[in-house]
């Protein structure tokens, strides 16, 4: 065992390894297979398969723009969801709307060299490349501009 993991940690290095959207994907296998057990349905035990594939090729994908990219839009979604309103709190409804926007922007990680900004008007997150000053953001969502230091 001690041996599997140092192999892990090796084979690991330079992967993307896990995520929001990783962790959501897990969740929703588990669910299926949980379904699955009551209901036997062949269609599921191919959602199962397929959301592993995806997880398992995302852990080891080197392509980290990309995956980030993907997890970036799946958070989008998931707080358009949610009514804008930012993971962690499970039943996040009536739990306190103020001041979720910084989970929103802890729970991200931007880009080497850029910041999470969260657009004042349509709540959606973009990256800045920091150390500029202070810059006019034009939010790529809602297309509202406004002022930030980076
Ligand atoms: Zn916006």
């Amino acid at each position: 065992m001690n041996g599997f993991r140092r192999w892990m940690g090796r084979y690991m290095v330079g992967r993307y390894g896990n995520d929001e959207l990783n962790r959501f994907l897990l969740i929703v296998s588990a669910i299926l297979i949980v379904i699955g057990i009551f209901v036997p349905r062949h269609i599921l035990n191919v959602l199962v398969i397929v959301c592993l594939i995806l997880v398992y090729c995302r852990m080891f994908s080197r392509n980290f723009a990309k995956r980030q990219q993907e997890n970036r839009k799946y958070l989008e979604l998931k707080a358009r969801f949610t009514g804008g309103r930012a993971a962690g709190t499970r039943q996040g409804r009536g739990a306190g709307a103020a001041g979720s926007g910084n989970v929103f922007r802890k729970k991200q990680k931007p880009a080497p060299g850029k910041r999470i900004f969260i657009c004042p008007n349509c709540k959606g997150s973009l990256q800045v490349p920091v150390g500029a000053g202070r810059i006019r953001i034009r939010c790529p969502h809602c297309g509202s501009e406004f002022e930030e230091n980076v």
